[in-house]
């Protein structure tokens, strides 16, 4: 398991070590947010914070969140209406130490090439 907290560390996730996926995602909410997710089934996820998290909705499928004090961008959820419920944990909420094992994780190609990235399939076609 894994522990990872938003800067100011009000926003706490514990997750397996290994996703169902991860993602570099090229849509319009992610290629601004600069993201790495890791996608979990949300009943894998413990998220627990002091502040609330700050939700922004984009689209219908997708609520984004970010820590109120630190701005830090932690994870998405699915709504209620969405075809797939995921989980996203933002995976640059990575301390050092934990990150060579998150990335040992990963599918490499999802890495080094957009046309090779599970992009659309894997987040949606979000648009705001
Ligand atoms: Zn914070």
């Amino acid at each position: 398991m894994l522990e990872l907290t938003c800067h100011c560390q009000n926003i706490q996730m514990v997750l397996p070590d290994k996703p169902l996926r991860l993602s570099e995602c090229d849509c319009s909410m992610c290629r601004r947010y600069a993201a790495f997710w890791g996608l979990y089934a949300p009943d894998q996820i413990t998220l627990s914070y002091h502040f609330a998290p700050q939700g922004y909705a984009a689209g219908k499928d997708r609520v984004f969140y970010h820590c109120m004090r630190c701005g830090c961008l932690t994870h998405f959820e699915s709504s209620e209406t969405a075809p797939e419920q995921l989980f996203a944990v933002n995976y640059r909420m990575a301390n050092v130490s934990q990150w060579p094992s998150l990335i040992k994780s990963a599918d490499v190609s999802f890495r080094h090439s957009l046309s090779q990235l599970s992009t659309r399939e894997d987040i949606g076609d979000i648009r705001v």
